[in-house]
């Protein structure tokens, strides 16, 4: 392995007690300061993995280096991994320092000296009271909340309450952070806030961030790769243009963004059939194969009737702010289109699509060539 990957997960799998296989086929490389994110659906395999990453579950088959080193059976305190969980876990009794500090009580340090008769010695010994209390008050300074040492934790927001979690969790300076859907339980405006203030201190702290979240805009808004899975299985890894842009399965191209996904043919080389007309596209697939067509609402492009390749009836208009979702039946499918423009619901309007705006994976294997 390449010392670039902090970590690497290799043919992971992990099966409960029930048979039930939660987890299949994992393979994963993460570079060191990366934030990577685990994306899916409720129950697809996301907290399990991170879960083994974290050494609280051991994986039935696999393993799971960190610096080319097996850590798959070391215990979670063994590991420079710390975790953040949506519910904050912090203890209610103890103020913030206690709470940030709880970790660092436990922690010692290599100490060398000489000894008497003059040789090197090295013992282990505690951190000093002045080094803890310097090392929370770094950590309280980037979360933000200098000053609230002495604070009880029960006087705070819950965003607040979550920043003192993320402080606990990187008190100790771990080489990875692995954060479990840790804006889960605030409001939209606060997770929007607490998006940008976690981007700032993964990069400020440099340091390696494993994220799970089912929030597509989240994901995509916050990382360096995203590993969009489903079903204990890995669909795709990209950055979040590659996912969003070039989905690899009808899967992916269903669960970020929104997508018109149809079946048809490849028609001619380079060329498949869609709303009963052929249109050009980037796709190289044998002639006759059975295909996936899809197609992002924002790719339809809207025209007068006569110039269209296709055309269709407006069926709905939602204006959704920054655009207009305009629904259009055209034969017997239905087109979503995502415009700036809008349209009068019973118009017929013509719609065209540029070979870069169509994406064909062929039907049978869910496996597109791009
Ligand atoms: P969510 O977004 O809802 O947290 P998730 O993607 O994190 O979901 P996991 O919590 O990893 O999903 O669960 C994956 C699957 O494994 C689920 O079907 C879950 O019921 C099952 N599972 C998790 N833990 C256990 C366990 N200890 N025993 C049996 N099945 C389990």
């Amino acid at each position: 392995m390449s010392v670039e990957h902090i970590i690497e997960l290799k043919g992971i799998k992990k099966r409960f007690e029930d048979n039930f296989e939660a987890v299949k086929d994992f393979d994963l490389q993460v570079k060191k300061g990366e934030f990577v994110t685990f994306l899916g659906p409720s129950g697809c395999g996301k907290t399990t993995t991170l879960r083994m990453i974290a050494g609280f579950d051991i994986p039935t088959e696999g393993q799971i280096l960190l610096n080319g080193e097996d850590i798959s059976k070391l215990p979670p305190n063994k590991r420079p991994i710390n975790t953040v969980f949506q519910r904050y876990a912090l203890f209610p009794h103890l103020n913030i320092f206690d709470n940030i500090a709880f970790g660092l009580k436990l922690k010692t340090k290599n100490v060398t000296y000489k000894n008497a008769a003059g040789e090197t010695v090295t013992r282990q010994e505690k951190l000093t009271k002045e080094e803890i209390r310097a090392k929370v008050s770094r950590a309280l300074e980037i979360v933000d909340l200098e000053g609230f040492e002495k604070r009880s934790i029960s006087t705070l927001s819950g965003g607040q309450q979550q920043r003192i979690a993320i402080a606990r969790a990187i008190v100790n300076e771990p080489e990875i952070l692995l954060l479990d859907e840790p804006l889960g339980a605030l409001d939209l405006k606060m997770r929007k806030e607490m998006q940008l203030e976690l981007m700032a201190m993964h990069k400020e702290l440099g340091i390696t961030f494993i994220y799970v979240t089912h929030d597509q805009e989240e994901a995509l808004t916050m990382s360096d790769k995203v590993v969009v899975m489903s079903d204990g299985k890995i669909q795709q890894i990209g950055t979040p243009e590659e996912i969003y842009n070039e989905p690899h399965t009808v899967f992916v191209a269903d669960f970020i963004g929104e997508s018109n996904i149809y079946t048809g043919h490849m028609c001619g080389i380079r060329e498949v059939d869609f709303c009963g007309a052929k249109f050009a596209c980037l796709d190289d697939l044998p002639v006759g194969a059975k295909v996936d067509v899809i197609v992002r609402p924002e790719d339809v492009i809207m025209t007068a009737p006569e110039d269209g390749t296709i055309t269709g009836v407006v069926q709905s208009v939602i204006f959704k702010g920054m655009h207009y979702e305009i629904i259009v039946e055209s034969g017997d499918n239905e087109v979503v289109i995502q415009s700036t423009r809008s349209a009068k619901e019973g118009d017929t309007i013509g719609m065209c699509l540029e070979p870069d705006g169509i994406h064909v994976i062929l039907a049978d294997t869910n496996q597109n060539i791009f």
